[in-house]
């Protein structure tokens, strides 16, 4: 019998209890937490996100500070504002919503974020930590999992988990955050030869592809935790994950629906990254 793994659940309580912890350090400190989001351009999926971040800060009790730029913006008026953020104290975290209009250079924008306020956890210093398994801040979405498996008692150490997808932003972190788990990680991607029979030996099997139904239940072992990242438009229009969600589930131990499973786990830990960026600030 497989247990469904929800995720809006999960991330209404952490955020409760963020909102708790939140309220405390501003009356022990007598300060405000910062969060600075910054836009370039009027892409209307980053307007939807930037938006909900926004009031995701709201609702936990996070000052939000929100930058919306002209598509004209150039690379040096967008890092001097990110110069003055990273010198700002009312801001504590950092985040420039990607992807950034062409003519801009996302890295080297990235660059001026200090890796003490990069609540993305995108940072080279952050990444590097990350692979030497100490202090950092970790990547939301795969941060966002490794507290599904937490909040379900899975246990990682010692068991085989595959990782489809390399991106920096899912798929690496991810792989890099089960491996300092002790699990025993492959990383497929879209030159791995004989996928499925990869993905048959995995007892967690991770999808972050952005393909609907890419993982079939021909592929998925039995008890296996199929956790999906995916967020597609299925043919019908519907937001559906990298999973064939009906077929799978049986076979599985556990599984993340889409929407309700990874999807809201992401912002939450985007908060929690804020307020870790602050109290470490105190410490
Ligand atoms: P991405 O940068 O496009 O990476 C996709 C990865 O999938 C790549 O590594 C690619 O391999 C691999 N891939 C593509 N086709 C494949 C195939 N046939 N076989 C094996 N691997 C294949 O995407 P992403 O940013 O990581 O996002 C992945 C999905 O997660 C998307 O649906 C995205 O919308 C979703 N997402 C969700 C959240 C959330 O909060 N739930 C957050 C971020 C992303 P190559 O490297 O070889 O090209």
């Amino acid at each position: 019998m497989y247990k469904i793994i929800d995720g809006k659940k999960l991330a209404a309580n952490i955020r409760s209890e963020l909102k708790k912890n939140i309220s405390e350090y501003k009356s022990n400190f007598n300060e405000e937490i910062g969060l600075a989001v910054v836009m370039v351009g009027n892409n209307p999926a980053s307007q939807v996100y930037v938006r909900n971040k926004i009031k995701a800060c709201e609702e936990v009790g996070i000052k939000s500070y929100a930058f919306y730029l002209p598509e004209e913006t150039s690379q040096k008026q967008l890092e001097d504002l990110l110069y003055s953020l990273a010198e700002d104290k009312k801001v504590n975290g950092i985040l420039v919503q990607l992807p950034l209009p062409e003519k801009l250079n996302a890295e080297s924008a990235l660059k001026i974020v200090p890796f003490e306020k990069d609540v993305d956890g995108f940072s080279a210093e952050n990444v590097g930590k990350l692979s030497q398994n100490s202090e950092c801040l970790v990547a939301c979405t795969p941060n966002g999992v490794m507290k599904m498996f937490e909040s379900e008692n899975i246990s990682l150490s010692g068991k085989k988990a595959v990782v489809i997808g390399r991106s920096d932003i899912v798929g690496k972190p991810m792989a890099m955050l089960l491996l300092n788990a002790n699990a025993t990680v492959t990383v497929c991607h879209s030159k791995t030869q004989n996928l499925k029979e990869e993905c048959l030996s995995a007892d967690i099997l991770v999808a972050a592809v952005g393909k609907a139904k890419f993982v079939t239940v021909d592929m998925v072992k039995e008890g296996a935790v199929v956790i999906d990242v995916g967020m597609n438009r299925g043919e019908n229009g519907k937001l559906c994950g990298d999973v064939d969600f009906e077929n799978v589930k049986k076979k599985c131990s556990y599984i993340t629906p889409v929407p309700g499973g990874v999807g809201p786990m992401t912002i939450t830990m985007l908060l929690y990254n804020t307020y870790i960026t602050a109290l470490r600030s105190k410490s």
